[in-house]
């Protein structure tokens, strides 16, 4: 379609009239006022018409009792720049428990109580419009940062490669010099410290390829079972020579059972060993460094601590964006670009996992600590869908803005023995999430306002939330959308309608002690 015909699209007011002839006279008065308007006959052509584009909707109070799910559902697949105007003409006395509904179910609501003055109804559409409008504009700003990204992505790319290529016929006459004999003493230290320098460039090209391959989702990682205990041994080995050379005092505390994650063994060393190299790089000379494996029934933590220059509260969540550096300044920085911890979440998150930043500030020692999903072992996984035991005792929070969906899994829950608290919104859920201190949470993704997403990245910053399960139960199943969950730190990602055998499975499935 051409950019025109999608522009005028998207200033359309949609309008479900109550009657044809209340639809022709508002189509014309919203006309003389310089608004074009598509009447609809149904909530289902609304529906259809909002997703070829639309500016806001005009809807009777009536259509919204009969719709509001279908509503919902589509009001709930905005992208998130997205949060459509929706306006609706109320019967008289506007705080009915119906308009309630619309409001809480419908996101970005305006009632306008009938009958409605012919001004007022042009100034409300007019002032929606407005808003509308601004979305757009947030729209094209996201749009012109995908593209400038991409084409960062692309010069990381490129620079990548331009910067090897020059680097391999260097490394390979430094070899030849260091073979051609006995040389004068000041050559040989010279061509050592060449070595070492171009050692470390690789270590920079390497990690910067690395960077621009996994943003463009070129890396795959294997999925074989592999023991994280090893895993661990093989990057305290990797750093060990960083952390000798700077006197710290390492303790590593594994448990004695082997802890088995479904992933890639080089990839996971690299991550450990990475931290490992932080937790020394960041820290000063004697300090400690403590390396843990913790698991509960699904999820292996993994923590590196440091007692070293730690993070001020105001950095902490940006430490893992790309090429951040909290003190540019500072000496200790000069190792690197700002991209090892980049790695880390990506390569965590390509295991369905998540790395967290914990300190209490400036100069007092830094957490990362590191959570992947255990592999479940087949022998002992009953066939849930030959009925499962249900969830007794188990405190749940379900949250989800469209209230029969909350309504609906929380009787179903509580009819399997659990015991469940319900919220609509991201407030809610972080208030229900301190008062009833739930072993689970269930969250929707797409919410209005604060999204599922930054819910659980505000759970897991409570200290009581740092190892509870949160699941996603969203209508999204991109890859995208998964791996964006995982960085937010979910445990799991189910896609609507939940398969509760598969919950079951999560929660319960795996524990010794229930089947
Ligand atoms: P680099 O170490 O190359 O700068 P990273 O992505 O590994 O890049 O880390 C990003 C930034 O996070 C670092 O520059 C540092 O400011 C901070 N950081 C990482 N690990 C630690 C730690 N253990 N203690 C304190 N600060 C840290």
């Amino acid at each position: 379609m051409a950019a025109d015909d999608q522009a005028r699209l998207d200033r359309r007011l949609l309008m479900l009239p109550a009657t044809p002839k209340d639809g022709a006279t508002a189509r014309d008065v919203l006309w003389r006022a310089g608004i074009e308007t598509e009447l609809c006959d149904s909530v289902r052509g609304v529906g259809e018409e909002m997703r070829r584009g639309a500016a806001a909707v005009l809807l009777p109070e009536e259509a919204i009792d009969l719709s509001s799910r279908l509503l919902s559902l589509v009001i709930g697949q905005q992208p998130p720049w997205s949060d459509l105007p929706v306006l609706v003409l109320t019967r008289p006395g506007a705080d009915s428990a119906d308009a309630r509904l619309a409001v809480s179910a419908l996101g970005n609501v305006t009632l306008l109580e009938r009958p409605v003055r012919v001004a007022t109804l042009v100034s409300t559409v007019r002032t929606a419009l407005r808003a509308r409008e601004r979305q757009y504009q947030i729209r094209r700003q996201l749009a012109e940062l995908r593209d400038a990204d991409q084409r960062k992505d692309e010069f990381l790319a490129t620079l990548g490669h331009e910067l090897r290529n020059p680097l391999s016929p260097l490394i390979t006459s430094l070899e030849l010099l260091k073979m051609s004999g006995p040389a004068d003493p000041g050559i040989a230290r010279a061509v050592g410290v060449m070595q070492r320098q171009v050692s470390h460039l690789v270590r920079l090209v390497d990690d910067l390829l690395e960077v621009s391959r996994i943003t463009r989702g070129l890396i795959e990682v294997q999925r074989e079972p592999v023991n994280l205990g090893e895993v661990l041994a093989a990057a305290v080995e990797t750093s060990r020579p960083v952390i000798e050379a700077s006197e710290h005092r390492l303790t590593v505390s594994l448990p004695d059972e082997p802890m088995i994650v479904l992933g890639d063994g080089v990839r996971l060393t690299q991550v450990f060993a990475n931290l490992l190299n932080n937790a020394s790089k960041y820290t000063d000379p004697g300090g400690s460094i403590e390396l843990e494996l913790a698991h509960t029934e699904h999820t292996a933590f993994v923590s590196v601590r440091d007692n070293g220059i730690g993070i001020d509260r105001e950095h902490l969540s940006s430490v893992f964006e790309m090429f951040t550096q909290v003190s540019r300044s500072d000496r200790r920085t000069q190792g690197g670009l700002g991209i090892g911890l980049t790695l880390v979440r990506s390569l965590v998150a390509l295991h369905g996992g998540s790395v967290t930043a914990f300190s209490e500030g400036s100069g007092r020692g830094s957490t990362f600590e590191v959570r992947l999903p255990l592999a479940v072992v087949e022998a002992t996984r009953p066939h849930a869908a030959n009925g499962h035991k249900g969830f007794t005792g188990r405190r749940m929070l379900v949250v989800d803005d469209n209230q029969d969906a909350t309504e609906t899994l929380q009787t179903l829950l509580e009819s399997l023995g659990a015991t469940v608290a319900a919220a609509c919104n991201g407030r809610e859920a972080l208030a229900q999430f301190e008062r009833f201190a739930p072993e689970v949470v269930l969250l929707d993704i797409g919410m209005p306002g604060m999204d599922g997403c930054e819910v659980a990245r505000r759970i897991r910053a409570l200290p009581a939330g740092r190892r509870t399960p949160l699941i996603a139960v969203t209508g999204w199943g991109q890859q995208e959308d998964i791996r964006r969950c995982f960085e937010a730190g979910f445990d799991h990602h189910l896609v609507k309608p939940l398969d509760v055998d598969r919950l079951w499975e999560i929660i319960v499935g795996a524990s010794p002690t229930t089947h």
